[in-house]
């Protein structure tokens, strides 16, 4: 029954329900959850493994709701440079059509290693083309290597360029062998349980690239076997239009009519929402995983998140994929979403004073989204905050370094508004996966070779 006792954080931040932030704090965990947190002279002395954490913040894990890890082998293709969402996937679904098995394996390494140095323990993937025999379980074989926890969702595109739908036919799928992988995935990974370490998520890709009949199927399988379901909504106005001409709704209006709405269910981007449809997700349960970068890159438009937010939508946080961010580093989105929302408050012209005005995002806000919030849209109670009985997943940042000095009044909004870095440890379930900024689980210099390899054979010459 191995033990891990934590001493001497600068401060402990929980995201407990009081958000209780400790100083000189610590926690004692056994088997991967834990059992005791409070100040280190509260704890017990000893453990197999002991971490004095002095000059430290240590805080709950963050959680990663919306990414596609294949996508770090197309970053910054030249020709997706300068493109809105619509020219930018039409530029690269040839390129991705060339994906093999091995190139989902490394690249969901690459992907899970940048947001373990970012302080992520728990990320959410989707990977919705299966080219050349690739399939989600390479995805899921790679992951159990790097150590952080994978919510893996099984994506899909059915409706090609022949149909009216964006992608072209070559990358699309047969509807029932994409209903037969999908339980078979479920059957075999699914595990539901507290400290789980790889669930299943349906996730068909989005409104312009997959039938109606897709999406309800989906969506019926999904609630049998009691997984989560996930897609792209509203993340464009093109999308939007897309929604009226080819369906007669907007993309929300859509979802409802396909029973796409319930606490199984979240949505990446939501951008374009209005105050109704933030009320209906607000009241249906419906999460969303906020993409700043990916939302800046893409020019879409900035998500109204602090609106959802005071209606009690579930939000979490998303780098999304690598191709439209370009960067899997979790800490730095939380970063972007605070500084985000705050550009979108002056933009309505909200007040800008700096007194805690209701209508600007906070660091501990952006913090909380990233941590609990995450946590939520996941559907998961077992991570998200440290406390008694939860997984023993978090991140320690030195901060005695060049990028906090002068702001260790507050070191908890430091590590938001300040440049963000990579972090010291990373811990998932009482096992160090970063220690003094390393990955223990995976040697870096060999996954950066092989990776770059793949990356060229996808975008030869
Ligand atoms: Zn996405």
């Amino acid at each position: 029954m191995p033990t891990l006792l934590i001493r001497h954080a600068t401060v402990l931040v929980t995201m407990d329900e009081q958000r209780h932030e400790i100083a000189d704090g610590g926690l004692f965990a056994r088997d991967g959850f834990i059992q005791q947190i409070g100040p280190t002279d509260a704890l017990p002395t000893e453990a197999d493994l002991v971490l004095d954490l002095s000059d430290h913040l240590v805080a709950p894990g963050l959680i990663n709701t919306h990414h596609h890890f294949y996508q770090t082998l197309t970053r910054a293709v030249p020709a997706a440079q300068n493109a809105n969402l619509f020219n930018w996937l039409k530029t690269l679904y040839p390129i991705w059509a060339r994906l093999t098995p091995s190139a989902v394996s490394v690249s969901t390494q690459t992907a899970l290693v940048e947001l373990a140095l970012s302080g992520c323990t728990a990320a959410s993937d989707h990977l919705y083309l299966f080219p050349n025999g690739a399939r989600l379980d390479d995805e899921i074989l790679a992951a159990q290597e790097v150590g952080v926890r994978l919510h893996a969702s099984r994506g899909s595109m059915s409706l090609g360029e022949s149909q009216g739908g964006l992608p072209p036919d070559s990358v699309v799928e047969n509807e029932a062998s994409i209903l037969n992988d999908s339980q078979r995935l479920i059957e075999a990974y699914h595990d539901p349980n507290p400290g789980s370490s790889t669930q299943v998520v349906l996730a068909p890709c989005s409104p312009f690239s997959v039938t109606s009949n897709l999406m309800r199927e989906s969506a019926a399988l999904a609630r049998e076997y009691g997984v989560h379901l996930h897609t792209h909504l509203a993340e464009t106005q093109d999308e939007e239009v897309f929604c009226l001409e080819k369906f007669g709704y907007r993309p929300v209006d859509y979802m409802d009519l396909l029973n796409w709405v319930g606490p199984n269910v979240w949505f990446a981007h939501s951008v374009y929402v209005n105050r109704d449809e933030i009320e209906r997700y607000a009241k249906t349960g419906c999460g969303v995983a906020h993409c700043p970068s990916s939302n800046m890159r893409l020019a879409s438009g900035i998500a109204p998140i602090l609106d959802m937010v005071s209606h009690g939508v579930r939000v979490g946080l998303g780098v999304d994929g690598s191709a439209s961010n370009d960067s899997s580093h979790l800490l730095s989105e939380a970063r972007q979403a605070m500084l985000v929302s705050r550009l979108r408050a002056g933009l309505e012209g909200a007040s800008l004073s700096n007194q805690g005005t209701p209508s600007l995002m906070t660091a501990r806000q952006a913090l909380e989204i990233a941590t609990r919030g995450g946590a939520a849209v996941l559907g998961r109670s077992d991570i998200g905050s440290l406390e008694p009985g939860k997984c023993a997943d978090f991140f320690a940042i030195n901060l005695n370094r060049l990028d906090y000095a002068g702001a260790l009044h507050d070191p908890v909004a430091a590590i938001l508004f300040c440049a963000p870095v990579a972090v010291d440890y990373t811990v998932v379930g009482g096992r160090v996966i970063v220690e003094k900024g390393q990955m223990t689980t995976l040697d870096l210099p060999r996954l950066v070779e092989v990776h770059n390899r793949e990356a060229r054979q996808l975008l030869p010459g």
